[in-house]
């Protein structure tokens, strides 16, 4: 006889991650919008040094952490909860926020995680399809709030087409948001948008009391292996995010990764510069070369490919790049080194020269 299990979770997708090359040493693996430079000297000499520690639990408050976080911010410490990479933290807020059956909106195509903790939490996901440029239609969202919302999800910029909400688009659908309903705006790309309309999540924080923000150590940091992120809540939504989070899920080395990364963060702004750059540089090849692209304001860049993905994800694999394929819909290529960014450049121009019709 089989073991009795939760019948809702067969209908779930387990969490995708993206394609690894393996030990091909000529492959480029940007499937999963890592950075691409190696993590910080003096973070990983502060990780070593508190390896001595481990035999122990961390300390869960992460005070250290949470000060210097609080103090950039300018907000109160106990709006701050940690967890283990902010993806760990928007599951918290779903299970902090819903009760079975509630409701939990958000556009999509958006992050692949968002229906996956929404079921697991025992919520129901609505998902607002993206308008035709691939961005956030907060019209349509306003209009899919009903009487069991309790969360919405407004990925910007958006994982994976890049878009952008600006500042005037998200007041007026704050204006349509009942006070009760708390809108989560993850930036896990924050430090990539260079754009000067965005909308930016610490100031609607301020304007707002149902504004959580999401943060990430994983990208703009390199830390995706550590894994830290932390929500910015209302303070009693913060304090239920710590209870609704694994035990010591954020590790002492974690905690120390985020403090050294803050304290070098010139020279990790050096690289961020660097790969919007490299982004841009990318965006504006292809366009010379008649590929019409979406504008990105993340760490990478988006092809609506529609039934043509696989073929165009196959020509990329084929030259050694590994991206991540949304079948049927489009493709997300994360900035890579200069060599990979070549590459990419080469093998779209000569994949979808004949296709233009497809962008
Ligand atoms: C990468 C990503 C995250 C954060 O991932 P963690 O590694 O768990 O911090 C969160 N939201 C979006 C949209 C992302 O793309």
């Amino acid at each position: 006889m089989s073991i009795v299990q939760r019948s809702s979770l067969q209908a779930i997708p387990a969490y995708k991650q993206g394609a690894t090359p393996g030990t091909d040493e000529k492959a480029f693996k940007l499937s999963s919008n890592e950075n691409p430079f190696p993590p910080l000297a003096s973070v990983t000499a502060g990780i070593a040094a508190e390896l001595g520690t481990i035999n122990q639990y961390p300390n869960a408050a992460a005070p250290e952490l949470v000060g210097v976080l609080a103090e950039r911010l300018g907000v109160e410490p106990e709006t701050i909860a940690l967890g283990a990479g902010s993806v760990e933290v928007a599951g918290q807020l779903i299970h902090a926020t819903t009760n079975p059956g509630d409701e939990v909106l958000f556009a999509w195509r958006s992050f692949e995680a968002y229906p996956i903790l929404t079921h697991v939490a025992g919520a129901t996901p609505v998902m607002v399809p993206l308008d035709s440029a691939g961005a956030h239609d907060l019209e349509a969202m306003a209009e899919a709030i009903t009487e069991r919302t309790s969360l919405v999800f407004i990925c910007n910029p958006n994982n994976p087409t890049g878009t952008i909400v600006d500042t005037a688009a998200v007041d007026a659908f704050m204006a349509r948001v009942p006070a009760h309903v708390l809108v989560v705006i993850d930036e896990a790309y924050l430090h990539f948008n260079t754009s000067a309309d965005t909308a930016i999540g610490m100031d609607f924080f301020r304007r707002y009391p149902n504004i959580a923000v999401l943060h990430t150590f994983s990208k703009a940091y390199g830390l995706a292996g550590m894994r830290i992120g932390y929500a910015v809540a209302p303070a009693a939504v913060a304090a239920n995010l710590r209870k609704t989070a694994v035990p010591f899920g954020v590790s002492a080395l974690a905690q120390r990764a985020a403090l050294l990364s803050l304290e070098h963060e010139a020279e990790l702004q050096t690289r961020i510069d660097e790969l919007v750059a490299a982004r841009e540089a990318l965006l504006g090849t292809l366009r010379a070369n008649g590929i019409a692209t979406t504008e990105s304001q993340a760490n990478f860049i988006w092809l609506s490919t529609g039934e043509d993905t696989m073929r165009v994800d196959a020509a990329l694999r084929e030259a050694g790049i590994w991206a991540r394929p949304f079948p049927g819909d489009g493709i997300r290529v994360s900035i890579g080194s200069a060599e990979a960014n070549a590459i990419i450049a080469a093998t779209l121009t000569s994949v979808l020269a004949e296709a233009p019709a497809h962008v």
